[in-house]
């Protein structure tokens, strides 16, 4: 696969055989990067902003700087650094100089004195680079999921997430069709509009009643109101599940060359997140989780092998 290569070979921080950590290691260093000029082109007057981000876990510490002429307004100093990133190839560290830019960024520090800005889970200074979203930012954070998936939430409420539209904005020269049918790629038709994903929310719908999010804005947002306060981390948490699951079937497909998958895996693939993840939860929470998960299992299979098809009686509110 041509596009797998240019991909592959692009990333040298990680093993080749690894597609889900090298697009991993890409997106987190692009939203950081993506940040640090936002961060230049709207909070300072000198167009000048250096950013570290520590996320924990293997991930190396990264620190940027950007730096850009003063007399640009806002929007046309971020239209030009952003710009510039198209030329960002998943490298671990480099410069990229632009007409009237200069982005750098490395593992080790590359500015005197503090960064401006820290980006990380320990910090609330990733709210403050995005304005307006403070709650759920501090919210990914807080689900007990692994950091990988956080990060990945991150990256979707971000609209980051290298789907093939994102991939084509940087230059990428791949298909830009959707792995599971005849679409094109994007955040709102791979989670939400793509029949494979309207059949996966639909036997969340079935076994909960829960009606499916509208897009992403809607999952992290109002779409969280339709359960108690208490509950809403456990909501995105199931949320987080099905995205995850949907992403890691789309990559099993496009870099594995595993077969397209069918609802059923998917949702098996949900449920055995959610049994894996019920581990990080109280007991209490954990017994919740089990269960959903075999509610969730027990409606895709009575979907799938029945010929009545679903039982309303199978309705976790029901019981
Ligand atoms: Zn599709």
């Amino acid at each position: 696969m041509e596009h797998k290569q240019h991909y592959r070979a692009s990333v040298p921080w990680v093993g080749p055989n690894n597609a889900e950590s090298i697009s991993f290691v890409t997106g987190t260093v692009y939203t950081l990067l993506r940040e640090t000029a936002k961060w230049a082109a709207y909070s300072t007057k000198k167009r000048f902003a250096t950013v570290k981000m520590d996320i924990g876990g293997a991930f190396p510490t990264i620190y940027s700087l950007t730096q850009c002429t003063p007399d640009l307004s806002s929007e046309s100093c971020f239209k030009c650094l952003q710009g510039s990133l198209k030329w960002f190839d998943g490298r671990r560290g480099g410069r990229i100089i632009g007409e009237r830019c200069l982005i750098r960024f490395e593992t080790s520090i590359l500015y005197n004195g503090e960064p401006m800005r820290i980006m990380g889970p320990s910090t609330n200074s990733t709210s403050a680079m995005s304005k307006g979203v403070p709650n759920i930012n501090r919210r990914i954070w807080k689900i007990k999921v692994p950091l990988k998936v956080k990060v990945f939430l991150w990256y979707l409420r971000r609209g980051v997430i290298l789907t093939k539209d994102n991939l084509a904005r940087r230059n990428w020269k791949g298909s830009k069709k959707c792995c599971f049918c005849h679409k094109d790629e994007t955040i709102q038709h791979l989670f939400f509009q793509c029949h494979l994903s309207r059949l996966v929310w639909s036997v969340i719908h079935m076994a909960s009643n829960f009606q499916p999010p509208r897009n992403v804005t809607h999952m992290f947002g109002r779409w969280l109101l339709c359960v108690p306060k208490e509950m809403r981390n456990l909501l995105l948490m199931g949320a987080a599940a099905l995205c995850w699951s949907i992403w890691l079937s789309r990559n099993g497909v496009i870099f594995d060359n595993k077969l397209v998958s069918s609802l059923l895996q998917v949702i098996t693939l949900v449920t055995r997140w959610l049994r894996t993840w019920a581990i990080l939860h109280k007991p209490g929470l954990r017994d919740t989780i089990a269960v959903v998960s075999r509610r969730l299992d027990q409606v895709a299979r009575d979907v799938f092998t029945q010929e009545h098809g679903w039982r309303s009686s199978l309705r976790i509110d029901s019981h």
